[in-house]
């Protein structure tokens, strides 16, 4: 196989969301699984609705999630590609110039469907004779640009879906270029894969469609031996079967960081939901990397219940080593030797990550101790082990208690940790207590 390049583009116009972190991880990962090259290519060809601060939010999204791409390029910095593109696809004929505006179109398209026909463009506008575009010039309009298909049926071994055909006699011409000369997406796509050697183009099967016209257009503009390979997924919806939309904002990859999920979390269910392996936690993108062979994406509906997140986003921190939260918990100014020890006592009572701020100030800081049994805890105290401490040290000195006081269970450890942590649940004392050290714990104990 050749060393993949493959790309991720978005259209900057709004936030990505989990249904786009699928399409971004699927190819971040099928490069990574084989040394390819990763490109982020923001289609902002629509000057009107793409903005820089959805691409710049893009790109902290990703970041998050941990795809980082090895290059970035913007459609809107490579028209004169495109033109000349455009250039080439005229003097072939295969590009022409209509005049017809929205509602003729629109009426066109009603009677064929009356009339039982497909509402294919007639290609009425290849009739055109230059004296007529002349005149339609002269009174003012403007003409969009279509691509002249060839009536046959275009095949492709998808990567996911297998054997496909799509016969184009079918299709309307596509228009490449709107009446203000601004570029529709099919062309400036092609044209972008060719520059920049995409050899997979990995993307949603809303895309499929475009696949018929994209292979006629690489045969025409690139190498026919070295058009791309596709694979396209299905599309990630809720279990209500609804779809994810930019516009909605619904499970936007920002606001499921700001709500502390794991980015481990989402990528595992962008990931593994519809693939032969069952969604799980991971460690790593490695790990998830490991997990993912494109080739097993499931053809069916790609359902997942947006309630497990938040499930799987605390069994993700749960398996999380320290090396891989260690600069999460340097921002917290969680630091030295004791961050170690501290993240594996506390990661297993961790819904979100940043809930360590809470723990650590009850091993680093002031807590207010909660005292049930002051007879009892004067007790405790008076038999608190010497140091040094280690993970022996609670149940040594738990052990005396229980013979000195006869207590067990609750009655024994509950007064304990409330006096010691302020809380009534939370990590095993035994791994909290070294962490806490002597002097801290008898200052919280009567
Ligand atoms: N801008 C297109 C989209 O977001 C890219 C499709 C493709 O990957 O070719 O759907």
């Amino acid at each position: 196989m050749r060393t993949p390049v493959v790309r991720f583009a978005p259209s900057p116009t709004g936030r990505i969301h989990l249904g786009n972190a699928r399409t971004a991880l699927f190819n971040y990962l099928f490069a990574r699984r084989f040394n390819g090259r990763f490109v982020l290519r923001f289609d902002d060809t629509d000057l009107e609705r793409s903005k820089a601060e959805y691409a710049a939010a893009i790109e902290v999204d990703l970041a998050w999630l941990g795809a980082h791409p090895d290059l970035m390029v913007r459609q809107s910095e490579r028209f004169a590609l495109y033109a000349a593109a455009a250039q080439r696809l005229k003097e072939m004929g295969r590009l022409y110039p209509c005049f017809e505006t929205p509602d003729e179109l629109d009426r066109r398209r009603k009677r064929q469907i009356g009339r039982g026909l497909p509402p294919v463009y007639d290609r009425a506008a290849l009739a055109l004779s230059d004296a007529d575009r002349a005149a339609l010039t002269a009174q003012g309009r403007k003409p969009h640009w279509r691509f002249k298909l060839e009536a046959r049926t275009v095949a492709w071994s998808d990567l996911v879906r297998g054997d496909s055909h799509i016969d184009c006699a079918s299709l309307s011409d596509p228009v490449l270029m709107r009446e203000d000369g601004s570029w529709l997406y099919t062309l400036p796509s092609v044209v972008d894969d060719i520059d920049l050697g995409v050899t997979h183009v990995i993307r949603g099967e809303d895309h499929v469609t475009n696949t018929a016209v994209q292979l006629q257009l690489f045969e025409i503009l690139g190498d026919p031996a070295h058009a791309p390979s596709f694979a396209h997924h299905n599309l990630l919806t809720s279990s209500s079967g609804e779809g994810l939309s930019k516009r909605s904002g619904a499970l936007s990859i920002a606001g499921l960081r700001e709500a502390g999920v794991e980015p481990l979390a989402v990528a595992a269910l962008a990931v593994l939901t519809g693939s032969s392996d069952a969604v799980a936690p991971v460690r790593s993108l490695d790990e998830l990397q490991a997990r993912f062979d494109i080739t097993h994406t499931s053809r069916g509906a790609a359902k997942f219940d947006p309630a497990e997140l938040d499930a799987l986003s605390a069994r993700t921190l749960h398996g999380l080593d320290y090396e891989a939260v260690r600069e999460r918990l340097a921002a917290h100014d969680i630091v030295g030797h004791r961050a170690e020890p501290f993240w594996l006592a506390v990661r297993g009572n961790l819904t979100v990550f940043a809930d360590v701020a809470v723990w650590w100030r009850v091993v680093e800081g002031e807590v207010t101790p909660v005292i049930e049994d002051a007879d009892y805890l004067a007790e405790a105290r008076a038999l608190l082990p010497q140091e040094p401490w280690d993970e022996k040290t609670w149940s040594q000195w738990t052990g005396a208690l229980k013979q000195a006081t006869g207590r067990k269970g609750k009655a024994l450890f509950h007064p304990l940790r409330l006096a010691l942590t302020g809380r009534d649940q939370g990590p095993e004392l035994a791994a909290l207590l070294p962490l806490l050290g002597r002097a801290k714990a008898l200052a919280r104990l009567p």
